[in-house]
């Protein structure tokens, strides 16, 4: 038998519950389409950081590189300063396993209740491909006279054409296997070096994909467009805060933070690709049960998928799909079960669904 063996960073405030909830969506399509997956926990996250001081080692890092996925439910602390474990981990991880390549689906499941009035299943569906190891994620920077009123903060931007290309290229091959649509979206009127960066790429991997058509969009207009005209995007490709901040407002457009998934994906498969929901360890509510793991489950769909398990990927999306158009409400008290029950009802269903029942697997 196929064995699939996967990390887990469950990570701190809802991320375990979410992880786990997520995973027994993902042994139920291993039962049902005939593979193994062998799971090894990683504790990682605010409580070992704050046993330890140190977010990521070497050792761990050499241990999650020999799997063959990594699934992430969330970090951050409100005990952590900012950073220590977004930047340290997450941020550090993305790099270290060149996951050059963020791509989060915008979709709205039919069933499932937009909050921005004239959002259907019909026109919302795209996918925003976002550039995950550099711009001002990665470029570092200095505060000089800290904490005075002379206090000055220099934050980086690094854009390479390299990393920019592998996103740029995974885009426009995502885009052909689709609507054949690409938008690149940018700040290029003002941040003109970056910018200008990333328009010379996509018109250069343009040629090679004459039959996708491409346009631009500003950073700012895309927040007014996405939401009051999801049907007019198929691709999105931008760099790493644009997305950051793109995709949460996807994720609003597509029923909130319970829905939205994510893949970090290395396209040139040198280290592990790591999937993890949208969504952060929401401290507000961690601990209640009120987390939907739909988003989770999603996120370990797109994980399937990544590893080559096509059907077992699409039973498990369209479970996670069933499931949320059953939903009273997407998260909070009235979710119609804690997090746990909500899991094991997608796991329940991906043993019977139609794999075939939310559509066409060559568009995500
Ligand atoms: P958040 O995504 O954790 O929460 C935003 C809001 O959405 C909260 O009200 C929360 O309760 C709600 N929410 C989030 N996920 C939900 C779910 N599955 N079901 C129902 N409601 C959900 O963002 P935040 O509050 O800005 O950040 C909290 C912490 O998470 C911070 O430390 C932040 O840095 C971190 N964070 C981590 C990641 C990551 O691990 N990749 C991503 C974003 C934020
Ligand atoms: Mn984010």
């Amino acid at each position: 038998m196929r064995t699939h063996h996967l990390a887990v960073i469950g990570g701190d405030g809802i991320g375990p519950d979410v992880t786990a909830a997520a995973l027994a969506g993902v042994r139920a399509a291993a039962d049902r389409y005939g593979f193994a997956v062998e799971t090894t926990d990683f504790d990682l996250g605010a409580e070992a950081y704050l046993r330890s001081g140190v977010a990521l080692d070497e050792a761990a890092l050499a241990e999650l590189r020999r799997h063959d996925a990594i699934l992430l439910g969330a970090v951050g602390d409100p005990r952590v300063p900012p950073g220590v474990l977004e930047r340290g981990l997450i941020v550090a991880l993305r790099v270290a396993f060149a996951q050059s390549v963020n791509v989060r689906p915008v979709r709205l499941y039919p069933g499932v209740r937009s909050p921005v009035v004239g959002v259907s299943p019909e026109n919302c569906d795209l996918v925003i491909v976002r550039e995950n190891t550099e711009g001002l994620y990665a470029g570092g920077g200095s505060t000089s006279h800290p904490g005075t009123p002379n206090a000055v903060a220099i934050q980086n931007s690094i854009t390479t054409v390299a990393a920019t290309t592998e996103a740029v290229e995974f885009a426009f091959r995502l885009a052909a296997a689709r609507r054949k649509r690409l938008t690149l979206c940018h700040k290029k009127n003002i941040l003109v070096h970056a910018g200008q960066l990333w328009q010379d790429v996509v018109d250069e991997v343009a040629t090679r994909y004459p039959d996708v058509e491409h346009d631009y969009v500003h950073a700012d207009a895309l927040c007014l467009h996405l939401p009051l005209d999801p049907g007019r995007f198929d691709v999105v490709v931008t760099d790493n805060l644009f997305g950051d901040i793109l995709s949460d407002l996807g994720a609003t457009v597509q029923g909130g933070l319970g829905v939205a998934a994510s893949a970090n994906q290395n396209p040139r498969g040198t280290a592990p690709s790591m999937y993890e929901p949208v969504h952060g360890s929401a401290p507000d509510i961690a601990g209640k049960g009120w987390a939907n793991p739909a988003a989770a489950a999603l996120s370990a769909a797109l994980c399937l998928a990544g590893l080559g398990e096509r059907d077992a990927a699409l039973a498990l999306e369209a479970a996670a799909a069933s499931v949320l158009a059953e939903m009273p409400a997407l998260s909070g008290p009235s979710m119609g079960g804690d997090t746990t029950a909500i899991g094991d009802r997608i796991a329940k269903r991906v043993t019977d669904v139609d794999p075939a029942a939310i559509g066409d697997p060559a568009r995500s």
